[in-house]
Formats: structure tokens, sequence, C-alpha cells
């Protein structure tokens, strides 16, 4: 052996080698999936997003984006944009069983928001805005959806419905409530949804009362209508929400039971809820699930995340689902910048964990306002809102909002 050779034994080479970008697979474009594309390319992933519908749809029901959210689409470069889509919602007019006024108020004012501050915009508005940001350094695949996922010591194998195959470094569930990976990876919903006792129909229908930037809502014990209208548009969303003890199964499997049951539900219902009836009938935008919670003991299972709805979902009744899916999106990526997915992923339960859970106990407070099921709290409500319509105060905003600080995260070199 020459001495060269034994140097070259001892001494470690000075060639740099720049470490291979990580691959990631996110499936499910919504909210969340943007968002994490977003970011882990930022930390320097390279990235696919995985959709199954065909392309984006635009419009949907308006979402909220506030408190530790808002910081989260300003550090994207994404606010100003959001901004200009806000939807400026002037009243909030409660009505009784009649259709008679029981009180009108400011928004933010039951919904814990902060006027000014928050945002309140189109959920295809929202994915679009987040589309349109990461699609030039992103793999979108449209119109596919994984069909199976298999990991091993150095990877996850994906197959897809659309056939082919490919190996992927970590994979992530942003796929929403009734997400498919999670459903891979921890077994059936019925594990980890909590029910909260109500079921909704939300459809678009003909603007023909005359609405323009306002949500007027209608309720008796246990039932509750609403119509809002996001601008002077032709249409406005309707939404039907009502008690009902179980999930009604059948109601999933037969379109025409989902019909039946609302129809029945809301058969001797007065003010405009007749046409909501008709409208429900003909709408081919019909929206129907129950008012649920995923609550889970873990998000990440070796190299496989949820992140969103599909990993808990607080249900529209906080408003936070957007704020969650935006946060824990730039958490999710951030605690990989300079970790593998074993440290990444325990760091991002840590960190993030508090928040969520914050952000869905905040339930109790939004069903009370919108949705009482029995008459003494319909009273009490009314009695409430009455309270304000006559005193009103500027909101502050709930504090589990904006009860995490963004940390800044360091980029892998
Ligand atoms: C009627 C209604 C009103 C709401 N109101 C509010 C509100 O006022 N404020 C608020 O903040 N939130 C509200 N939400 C909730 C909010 O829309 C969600 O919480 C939020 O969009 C969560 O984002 P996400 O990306 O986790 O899931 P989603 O937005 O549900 O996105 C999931 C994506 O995954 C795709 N996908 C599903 N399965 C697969 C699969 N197997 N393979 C590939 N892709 C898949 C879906 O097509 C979708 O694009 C409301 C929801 C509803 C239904």
């Amino acid at each position: 052996m020459t001495r060269t050779d034994r140097l070259r034994e001892t001494r470690p080479t000075r060639t740099v080698r720049t470490a291979p970008k990580r691959t990631a697979l996110i499936s499910g474009a919504g909210v969340a999936g943007p968002a994490l594309a977003f970011w882990l390319n930022r930390h320097g992933f390279t990235v696919t997003v995985v959709e199954k519908a065909g392309t984006f749809r635009g419009g949907g029901h308006p979402v909220d984006v506030r408190g530790t959210a808002l910081d989260v689409v300003r550090r994207m470069g994404i606010l100003p944009r959001l901004r200009d889509m806000h939807i400026d919602l002037r009243r909030l007019t409660f009505l009784d069983g009649d259709g008679g006024e029981v009180a009108s108020v400011a928004p933010h004012t039951v919904t814990g928001g902060v006027a000014g501050r928050d945002l309140e915009v189109r959920r295809g508005d929202l994915t679009a805005a987040l589309y349109t940001t990461v699609r030039d350094d992103v793999e979108f695949l449209f119109d596919d959806s994984v069909d199976t996922l298999h990991q091993t010591g150095h990877g996850v194998d994906v197959t897809f419905r659309g056939g082919g195959s490919r190996t992927f470094d970590m994979v992530f569930g942003a796929d929403g409530l009734h997400s498919r990976t999670r459903e891979l990876l921890f077994g059936p919903e019925g594990r980890f949804h909590r029910y909260l006792g109500y079921c909704f129909a939300g459809f678009t229908m003909r603007n023909t009362f005359g609405l323009s930037h306002e949500l007027l809502m209608w309720n008796t014990p246990g039932r509750a209508a609403a119509l809002y209208a996001v601008e002077d548009e032709d249409a406005v969303h309707a939404l039907l929400t009502f008690t009902h003890p179980e999930p009604p199964s059948d109601a999933f499997r037969d379109p025409e039971a989902r019909r039946n049951l609302v129809a029945s539900v809301f058969a001797d219902a007065g003010w405009k809820v007749p046409a909501m009836l008709a409208a429900l009938n003909d709408a081919d935008d019909l929206f129907f699930d129950t008012v649920g919670q995923i609550r889970m003991p873990r998000w990440s299972s070796g190299r496989v995340a949820l992140v969103g709805d599909a990993a808990y979902a607080p249900s529209f009744l906080t408003g936070q689902g957007s704020s969650l899916a935006l946060v824990g999106a730039y958490m999710l990526a951030g605690s990989l910048a300079d970790r593998d997915h074993t440290a990444g992923f325990a760091a991002y339960e840590h960190t993030t964990r508090e928040f969520v859970t914050l952000n869905q106990d905040q339930v109790g407070k939004g069903d009370a306002t919108l949705f009482p099921t029995t008459a003494r709290a319909l009273e009490q409500r009314n009695d409430m809102l009455r309270d304000i319509e006559a005193t009103p105060s500027a909101a502050k905003g709930r504090p589990a909002h904006s009860a995490l600080t963004l940390p800044d995260f360091t980029p892998r070199p």
C-alpha cells in the first residue's frame, strides 16, 4: 500500500456532495395540501401533489382565515390577494320560526372574529390562491389518487388508481375529513370521528330574495335554515342544519334518502324554507354531511403524516377548519426543515397539538349560538343576541385563534 493509499484510507475525501432532495407526495389539493407543498418546497423537498378531482373548483362556501393563520398567508405572500377577495359580510340577521326578526348584529360579534383584520373568502378563492403560488414549483397530478401505500426502510412505495407506481421519502394525507390516507394508515374513520349530533345540507340556489352581503339565519329548536348572500350575485348559499341522534347511515348511501330526510325534518317549516326545499330537489351541488370532528391520538405513522381536516377537522361550528389546515401545514413542513421524518413528525405534534385542541374545543361556543337544540336554549340565545344588538362592542377575537406564535424555521443547508 503506497503512502497516498494510506492517506486516502484515513482521511475523509474533500469532495463536497449536496444531499439529494427529499421527495414528498401529498394527497389532496384543498387548503392544507397546497400550503404544505409550498412550505415543503421552501425547505428543500421535491413535491408531488395528487388530487382526485379533475381540476380546481372555484367559488364554494365561504371560509374564515383568522389569528395565527393570517401570519401563515402573510409569510406566503398571498395576504394582499386574499384581502382583495375578502367577503364583506355586513349583517347577520336572526329570525324566529315565523320569519320575524330577533336581532341583526355585526357578524364578528358572534363568530369571535375581528372586523377589519380577519378574512372571509370563498373556499375556492383560497385554494386557487394557494395553488397559483406553488404550481410552478410543484408537480400536480389531477384526476388521480393513491391506491396503496407500502412503507419500507427507505421510503414509501405508492401505487396510483390511474396506474403507475412511485417511491417517495415521505407521504402526507391532506385529503380532508373523509381521508383515504388516514384509512389506509390507521383504519376506519369511525375510530376517530366524533359526531356532534347535527347533519347539514349545503347547496346554492337563485337569489330571488334581493339579498346582498348578508346572512339570514332562521331557527326553531334543533333546526336552522341559513341564506348567505356573498355579493350582489344571482346565487345564494343555502344551508339546512338539524339535530339527529345518530349519523343517518342510509342518507350517505342513497342521494334520494338524503333529500327525503331533509324534506321530512323541515316539512312544516315556514319562512323561505319551502322554497329552499324546492331548490334542494333541483340542486346539482348538494353537499350533505354530518357535523363532526376528527380527534386522533397520533397524526403520523412511520413516514406518513396527516394534516388539516384529515388529522384534526374541527367542524364548521368552530369556523377554524381552514385556519388549522394552514397553520398545521406550516408547522409540519417547518418541523421537517432540519430533521428526519421521525424527529420531524414528533416535533410537529409537540408544537401544534395544543393549538389544535384549543381550537377544536371552541365547538361548544359556536353551536349554542347558531343551532340551539331546545326551546329554552333558543330563548337564551335570542336574549343574548338582543343584548349584543343593544350594546355592540369591539370584538377582540377569541384567544384560541391566535394561541400559537409561528416560529421561524431554518431550511436545511
Ligand atoms: C358547509 C361547510 C362550511 C364550512 N365553513 C367554514 C368556515 O366558515 N370557516 C372555516 O374555516 N372552515 C369552514 N369549513 C371547513 C373547511 O372547508 C375545511 O376545514 C378546510 O377546507 C380544510 O382543508 P383541508 O385541505 O384539510 O381539506 P379539504 O378542503 O376538504 O381538501 C381536501 C382535498 O383532498 C381531495 N381528496 C379527497 N380525497 C382524496 C383522495 N383519496 N385522493 C386525492 N385527493 C383527495 C379533495 O378533493 C380536496 O380537494 C366548512 C366546511 C363545510 C363543508
